[in-house]
């Protein structure tokens, strides 16, 4: 195994109360903290860890995504990886940037770095898709290996430990192959001071969608985004009747 390609993605901040925009297109990004996709800090762990083990010889951070998207590379770089790609969107265009656009730019980088793994996270926590590694495998016609919850390298390629429905699956792959990192992977380790001064001074190559070659026109168009049903105040009931003669008001029981 030589080289290792991370997708790592920007995202509103998991702490943030995420607000629609009164026009109810999209969400309120705007002077809104930032960070790096949870399941993504994850990936680039595992793929350093690789690199502590000399399982893997280079890891490169990729983001597509405006300007900013440079920070989570720099992140990632102060984890451990060695270089970044900067795939540069407008702030527009990223918000109806979809998973096959961003699984295309990775396949054709992932060929044109030479990579043997690709490792993104299970899912992004703004949109939710849970598609771009598995349509990266597809794209690259690549075996995948998704929801990771062990990693092992063995002489004929890889074993993997899965998350799945109510317990473990393990298979083995050979590489190259795409994985998506799920929570119980790794600890993601903290991007120390001294990491992050060197991190400045690591490559960060910056390339545009068309110079991959990639259409990224939406194939989809969002129709109208909602705010969760605003939940009902309780109400305290005297004893266990009263309780039930509600629900069966109410038609719960
Ligand atoms: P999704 O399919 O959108 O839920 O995203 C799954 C994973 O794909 C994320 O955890 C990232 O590792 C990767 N990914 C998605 N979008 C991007 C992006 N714009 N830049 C880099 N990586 C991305």
């Amino acid at each position: 195994m030589a080289r290792v390609l991370v997708g790592v993605k920007r995202v509103i901040d998991y702490a943030v109360k995420v607000r629609v925009k009164p026009e109810k297109n999209g969400v309120v990004t705007q002077g809104v903290k930032h960070s790096m996709n949870p399941f993504d800090e994850i990936a680039v762990e595992e793929a350093v860890k690789l690199k502590e083990k000399k399982l893997a010889t280079e890891v490169i951070a990729v983001s597509v995504g405006p300007t900013q998207s440079q920070e989570v590379i720099r992140t990632a770089l102060a984890m451990g990886a060695d270089r970044g790609v900067h795939v540069e969107v407008s702030a527009a265009e990223y918000e109806l940037l979809q998973p096959l656009h961003v699984s295309k730019i990775l396949a054709k980088l992932a060929l044109d770095e030479k990579a043997d793994l690709v490792i993104l996270g299970k899912q992004a926590i703004d949109d939710d898709a849970n598609q771009t590694a598995q349509m990266t495998a597809a794209v690259l016609d690549w075996p995948q290996g998704t929801f990771c919850n062990k990693i092992e390298k063995t002489d004929a390629g890889l074993t993997i430990v899965r998350e799945v429905d109510g317990g473990l699956e393990t298979i083995k792959t050979k590489t190259p192959a795409v994985l998506s990192a799920d929570l119980r992977l790794n600890t993601p380790r903290y991007a120390t001071l001294p990491n992050i001064m060197k991190a400045k001074k690591k490559p960060l190559k910056k390339v545009t969608p068309k110079d991959l070659g990639v259409d990224t026109t939406p194939r989809i168009e969002i129709v109208s985004v909602e705010d969760p049903p605003v939940r009902q105040a309780g109400a305290a009931v005297a004893d266990v009747d009263a309780l039930v003669a509600k629900l069966k008001a109410g038609g719960h029981v």
